[in-house]
């Protein structure tokens, strides 16, 4: 069995290689998690444009985190899905 993870933006469980992690670190810092191994608190969205842009309007991941994430973050996210799709 895959692990399953739910998206913040749609709110389906999707198989974790799928999703993009974010994790939010004890000092508050939010990036993003190349690796699956980052320690911290973490949020999963799906690697596409639907999910990304929904999460951006919504700003999903202030609600996930319970915190103000920065619109750099955002931006950061928007690369990893949108230039992964371009590879
Ligand atoms: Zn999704």
């Amino acid at each position: 069995m895959e692990k399953l993870r739910m998206c913040i933006a749609c709110r389906e469980m999707q198989d974790k290689r799928t999703l993009l992690r974010v994790v939010k670190d004890k000092e508050n810092n939010i990036s993003i998690d190349d690796t699956g191994k980052k320690n911290g608190r973490g949020a999963y969205i799906c690697k596409n444009e639907v999910c990304l842009k929904k999460c951006i309007k919504q700003k999903s991941f202030n609600k996930a985190f319970k915190t103000n994430v920065s619109d750099d973050v955002y931006k950061s996210i928007e690369e990893a899905i949108v230039g992964q799709r371009k590879n």
